[in-house]
Parts: C-alpha cells; sequence; structure tokens
C-alpha cells in the first residue's frame, strides 16, 4: 500500500472571512505558519522513521514518539478547528438539530454549556485546547480539557467541537485577553457542521 504524508487542509473560508473576531493577520499566521509547521514536524519524524527502519538504525524512542503525538495532536486538533468555523454572517449563533438538543437535555442549557466550556477553555495552564466531546457507552456530552496537544485526552473520545487557546491563537487580535477571544469565537462557530459530526460520530 502507498504511504502518504499529512497534509495542511486548506480553509473553507477567505483568511479575511472570520473577521473582527479573528483577523486576517491572525488566521494567516496561525494556519499557515503555526499549523504548517505540526504537519512538516510530523512528516519528518515519519520520514527519519521509514529511513531507520530501511537502514536497521536506532533512533531515539522515547522523544520521538513524544514528538508525534505532540505533532500529530496539533494537526489533528487545528483541522478540526478551522473545519467547525464561519463567517459570522453565516453562522446561527446557537446550536442546531440532534446537537442542540443533547447539549439541552446534558447541560440544562445552551447558556450553561457556553459557561462551562468558555470556563474550561479560560482555566487551560499554559498551552492548550477546550474540546466538546460525546462517550458512546454513555450517551453523554463532555468538556474536555486539553494541555498542549496530547495531554488529559480521553483515548477514543471523539472531538465535535474545540476551541484552541494557546497564545499564538489569539495573541495579534486580543494581546493576552484569552477570554476577550473566546468571547468573539461564539461568534463564527458553524453549527451545522458541528451537528453533522455529531450525527456521524454515534455509534
Ligand atoms: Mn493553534
Amino acid at each position: 500500500m502507498a504511504k502518504e504524508l499529512y497534509k495542511l487542509p486548506p480553509l473553507k473560508y477567505g483568511y479575511a472571512d472570520l473577521a473582527p473576531y479573528i483577523s486576517e493577520e491572525q488566521l494567516r499566521i496561525h494556519h499557515d505558519k503555526h499549523h504548517q509547521a505540526y504537519v512538516t514536524n510530523v512528516n519528518s519524524l515519519l520520514e527519519m522513521m521509514d529511513k531507520a527502519r530501511k537502514e536497521g538504525t536506532d533512533f531515539d524512542y522515547k522523544a520521538v514518539a513524544k514528538a508525534v503525538s505532540f505533532n500529530l495532536g496539533g494537526h489533528v486538533l487545528h483541522d478540526y478547528f478551522w473545519r467547525e468555523m464561519t463567517p459570522a454572517s453565516n453562522a446561527s449563533k446557537e446550536p442546531v438539530g440532534e446537537l442542540a438538543d443533547a447539549i439541552k437535555e446534558d447541560f440544562g442549557s445552551f447558556e450553561r454549556f457556553k459557561k462551562e466550556f468558555s470556563q474550561v477553555a479560560s482555566s487551560v495552564e499554559g498551552s492548550g485546547w477546550a474540546a466538546l466531546t460525546f462517550c458512546n457507552d454513555t450517551k453523554r456530552l463532555g468538556i474536555m480539557q486539553i494541555e498542549k496537544h496530547n495531554v488529559n485526552l480521553i483515548p477514543y473520545f471523539p472531538i465535535i467541537m474545540d476551541l484552541d487557546v494557546w497564545e499564538h491563537a489569539y495573541y495579534i487580535d486580543y494581546k493576552n485577553d484569552r477570554g476577550k477571544f473566546i468571547e468573539g469565537f461564539w461568534n463564527i462557530i458553524n453549527w451545522e457542521e458541528l451537528d453533522k459530526y455529531f450525527k456521524k460520530i454515534q455509534k
């Protein structure tokens, strides 16, 4: 089977389309530089391992396992992040469909969910993410606080929505005001798309 490498996914909207919540400059650097770096890094690691295996040489197994998890985690989380956003003029501002019902059932209301998710995002120590997830065993939605790209993840819990709260996600637009960035994020969520993921991940 022909092996492939990871690719930076193109955005489904223009770089300026998420303004004023995410500026063109911020989005360009975030997507083209930061996300690209994770893709480049994980691909280099894969190529290095291919080469070492072919030549029968060793590499630092512990460090490489850690670096693959970090960089591939970064790639995957950014991929979700870009896909779940849409220009504010298209955004429905509130959840729709089955996801709207599940949020209401599990959290009591969208307002309550929004508060919990925002708190989880704002309290990440250092760099990380907040992510909405779903457990197929218990049929419960949950919120994960992911440190860096790969710490505190619950294995096999699929991600419906995530929010990048690394400083590189907001420092150009908001300086150190993470809370303001989180507030803005609620205006550019593609709830129709999230409802589709929610249907897809249910077993
Ligand atoms: Mn990021």
